[in-house]
């Protein structure tokens, strides 16, 4: 798939770009085409003022791919990657990436009416259903629905806005889950990226929760 196979990047150099995602699209820029590893982009994301390691570098390494339009393989698209490994083969950037399409006003009325005005999120073949104006009791705060386009790589997305077929009503917490969370690619619930996204005290948790849930004692 890659010219030349596989081939590691040696790049230890230290980035001074003003954000995290611009240091991690400086490090792919820099090392087009070659391997790069979650070592080398944690240290590329790094503050280099602060040397805090951010923790969401796995969203704004996703961004790159969703919002810029970059082109960033990992093991679940070229087989010869271990996870954990990232490759940006070329520097082209698609331009469909950078223009959000938005369903037009009387779509967005047909999809909420279909939607009886409730998330339609489906998780395990169970319907979230909260509706607009309800509590969320997992998330708090005021359930608000947006649209959420279904198709990402849609052939045509110039004719989408008026399709309501290609766009569902999501609350805000499944409109979370669905961008950062949620690996299109599988179907399933991308749980490494949860926990690399939740902070220290969150990791604990999960960790401790997990150390219970195997029988080992705890301390
Ligand atoms: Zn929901």
């Amino acid at each position: 798939m890659i010219p030349g196979g596989k081939v590691y990047s040696e790049d230890d150099s230290e980035y001074t770009q003003t954000s995290v995602s611009k240091r991690v699209e400086a490090l792919f820029l820099n090392n087009v085409g070659l391997v790069v590893t979650r070592e080398q982009i944690i240290k590329a994301a790094t503050n280099p003022k602060t040397g805090v390691q951010p923790e969401n570098w796995h969203q704004r390494l996703s961004e790159l791919w969703t919002d810029k339009g970059y082109t960033i393989l990992s093991w679940r698209d070229w087989k010869e990657l271990a996870p954990s490994e990232y490759i940006m083969p070329h520097t082209e950037r698609r331009a469909t990436a950078a223009k959000r399409v938005i369903p037009s006003k009387k779509c967005w009325a047909a999809v909420l009416s279909r939607a009886n005005n409730c998330c339609e999120w489906v998780e395990d073949g169970q319907k979230c259903g909260l509706e607009a104006g309800d509590i969320d009791p997992v998330g708090g705060g005021t359930v608000k629905l947006t649209p959420d386009h279904l198709n990402p790589h849609s052939v045509n997305p110039n004719s989408d806005p008026n399709n309501p077929e290609q766009w569902q009503a999501l609350c805000g917490r499944h409109q979370v889950m669905k961008k950062n969370y949620w690996d299109s690619s599988t179907g399933k619930i991308n749980i490494e990226a949860i926990l690399q996204s939740v902070n220290e005290k969150q990791k604990q948790a999960a960790l401790q929760f997990l150390l219970r849930y195997y029988g080992y004692e705890l301390k």
